[in-house]
């Protein structure tokens, strides 16, 4: 039942994105939001702004540019030395006294590393509630925000309302939310915004910073085209016939989740509703049964090519293209016509 919005909050408005901003690189899912938040500040009639916190420099205002190229109306930037590397507490108090002094209505972040970090705490700070994993956002009939996420192991989707606190905050993952069009507009309101921290206040200190040396190989939530391979396959050693065909067509590979509990792949090759979402232009998958976990994760592709022996396997449902056979004879033979047929430029083409 829904209770009326306690008068301190009737003066809550618009829209607001957290741009993600990590070392000078602006995560893509942050434009992807900017898109879903042009759409819900269009229906209540209220502005979108893009949320920027970082180091003074060229890489903070360049995610500005960025936000306003991708629909933002205005800009808010907190820009202090103290936000140079991701620590929860500055970010936290940074965030929380820009929504205090400036109450936007609705607060949407990445479901990143680095922002579900963030938004539980800003949401704790700030008593409101969050609905964490979206998978769709929309404002009803009387304007709140409908945050509709799967529940019950993916098995429901249920839609939750943060009545009587505000904002109302939302997190969503990566490559869930389609990338919008790019404008030329770099330019608009921008307004500062000073928060009093002292370093000596801030309990975590960065020493150093060690790059994941794997983070860049797998780029699978926003690969162009992707192979993955499931259960069917049988056996770890048959996973090369899956990297075999992902290297000549220039793809990224993975997995669903059964092979990554086998300890077959490492788990962020997992696809789906506990793994990656991805929103391919191509995506095959072998051996793969389609459960709606899986599903959830690449129905957003353009074209699904499904490899499966079970004609009636619900992957068959929502898959584009389907060869019922063994994927164990079939990899090869489709990696080796690949090979043949594709020059190298087209394979960097169809990857890129
Ligand atoms: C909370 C929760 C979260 C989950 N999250 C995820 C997730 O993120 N990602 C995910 O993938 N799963 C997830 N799952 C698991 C999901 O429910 C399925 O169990 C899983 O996706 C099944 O993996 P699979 O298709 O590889 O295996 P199976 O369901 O066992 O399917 C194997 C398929 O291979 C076919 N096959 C067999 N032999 C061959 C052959 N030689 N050639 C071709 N086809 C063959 C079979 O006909 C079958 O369709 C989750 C489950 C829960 C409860």
């Amino acid at each position: 039942m829904k209770k009326g919005l306690p008068a301190h909050f009737k003066d809550y408005r618009h829209v607001w994105v957290f741009i993600e901003l990590e070392r000078g690189h602006v995560h893509p899912v942050s434009f992807e939001l900017l898109g879903e938040g042009r759409k819900l500040a269009d229906k209540l009639g209220v502005q979108l702004a893009g949320v920027v916190l970082g180091p003074p420099g060229e890489a903070t205002w360049f995610a500005i540019a960025e936000a306003f190229a991708y629909g933002a109306d205005l800009a808010y930037i907190v820009e202090t030395p103290l936000l140079a590397d991701y620590r929860n507490e500055p970010f936290t108090k940074a965030l929380t006294d820009l929504v205090a002094t400036h109450k936007p209505e609705i607060l949407l972040l990445g479901a990143t590393t680095l922002g579900r970090d963030l938004a539980g705490s800003v949401a704790t700070t700030l008593l409101t509630g969050l609905t964490a994993d979206c998978t769709e956002l929309d404002v009803d009939a009387d304007g709140s925000l409908a945050a509709t996420r799967p529940t019950f192991g993916g098995s429901l989707l249920c839609t939750i309302y943060t009545l009587n606190c505000r904002p109302q905050m939302a997190t969503v993952r990566p490559r869930v939310m389609a990338m919008p069009q790019r404008g030329n507009n770099q330019v608009g309101r921008v307004v500062q915004h000073e928060v009093p921290m002292v370093e000596e206040e801030i309990v975590t200190k960065v020493l150093g910073f060690l790059s994941d040396g794997q983070s860049a190989k797998a780029n699978l939530a926003y690969a162009d085209v992707v192979v993955a391979g499931g259960l069917g396959l049988g056996a770890a050693e048959n996973l090369k016939l899956v990297k075999n065909l992902a290297r000549a067509i220039g793809a990224e590979y993975g997995c669903s989740r059964p092979l990554v509990q086998k300890g077959w792949m490492p788990a962020d090759r997992q696809i789906g509703q506990t793994g990656k979402t991805i929103r391919p232009k191509l995506y095959i998958a072998a051996g793969i049964s389609g459960a709606i976990q899986h599903r959830v994760g690449v129905e957003g592709a353009d074209l699904i090519i499904a490899i499966n022996t079970d004609r009636n396997a619900p992957i068959f449902d929502f898959a584009h293209l389907g060869a019922v056979t063994d994927a164990i004879r079939f990899l090869p033979s489709l990696t080796e016509l690949f090979t043949h047929r594709l020059s190298p430029h087209s394979r960097d083409k169809l990857a890129n």
